[in-house]
Parts: C-alpha cells; sequence; structure tokens
C-alpha cells in the first residue's frame, strides 16, 4: 500500500490534488493554477476508521460528502461489503469521503443515530444526514446509492 494521501479539489480549477498524509496540516497550492488548497476539506484517497473522538471532525465538519458503513468484525455481511466499500473509496476520492465505525467500539455512534444492525450505511453532506441505507449492499447498489450525494 502506497503512504495515505487525500485528495484535495481545487476550488478555483477543479484540478484534483494528491497530498500526502504527513502535509495535511501544512499549506499547499494547486499543481495546475496555483492556487491555494483548502487542505482541511481534503478527501482521503481510502476509507478511515472513526470512533466516537474524531466522529465531529472527520464527518459532522467535513465541508463535503461522507459515507459512513457502521460494521462488525463478527457480520458475515460486513465482510463481504467492506472490500466494496474501499474500492468505491479509491474511486471516488476527491468527491465523497468513506469512513468506517465498528459498532461494539461506539455505541454511542449507534444510539446517536439509531443504528439498529449491520452494515448499515448513513449519508451525510455538509454535517447532516441525509439518507441511511440498512444492510449488505453490492458495488453496484452502493454506488446507485451514491450517486445522490456526488
Ligand atoms: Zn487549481
Amino acid at each position: 500500500m502506497a503512504e495515505n494521501a487525500f485528495i484535495a479539489r481545487c476550488s478555483s480549477c477543479g484540478a484534483k490534488n494528491r497530498i500526502p498524509a504527513s502535509r495535511r496540516g501544512e499549506k499547499a497550492v494547486c499543481g495546475r493554477c496555483k492556487a491555494p488548497l483548502h487542505l482541511f476539506a481534503a478527501f482521503p484517497e481510502r476509507a478511515i476508521d472513526v470512533d466516537e473522538r474524531s466522529f465531529g471532525q472527520e464527518v459532522i465538519n467535513f465541508p463535503g460528502p461522507v459515507a459512513v458503513l457502521y460494521w462488525a468484525p463478527w457480520c458475515g455481511h460486513c465482510r463481504r461489503m467492506l472490500p466494496v466499500f474501499e474500492e468505491l473509496a479509491v474511486q471516488n476520492a476527491g468527491s465523497i469521503k468513506f469512513v468506517k465505525i465498528e459498532l461494539d467500539k461506539n455505541p454511542y455512534l449507534a444510539s446517536q443515530y439509531q443504528v439498529q444492525s449491520v452494515p448499515t450505511t448513513l449519508l451525510f453532506r455538509e454535517g447532516r444526514l441525509i439518507n441511511r441505507f440498512v444492510g449488505g449492499l453490492g458495488k453496484d447498489q452502493l454506488e446507485y446509492n451514491l450517486r445522490a450525494v456526488r
């Protein structure tokens, strides 16, 4: 696996810039037009793990669409869905942020959003919950459901 990186979309020209994770706190400019990039809004290149401490920063305060997968290691549907979720995270880097929440370790985040079974996928935009999908989804279904937030 390559170094963790983020995709920052330039608000001036729309170019996607790849930023190494180690540089996330620094200032950066667009490689194409040299406009400043807003790295707080950079999208991870893969699905990231979020817990009760990081949820506010990674999901609620993120200025873009976020797909949140609640999962558990004992759940067969989850184990089939996780690689699909990861694949779509790579494909949609720069457009949709993908995060995973382990249900049993984060009971508060489950009860806060009434997540009663896994897998459950929640879609957020600008910190607001806009949709939810309960149950295992194949790649086509998940892609279709994500079209609404892109
Ligand atoms: Zn640019």
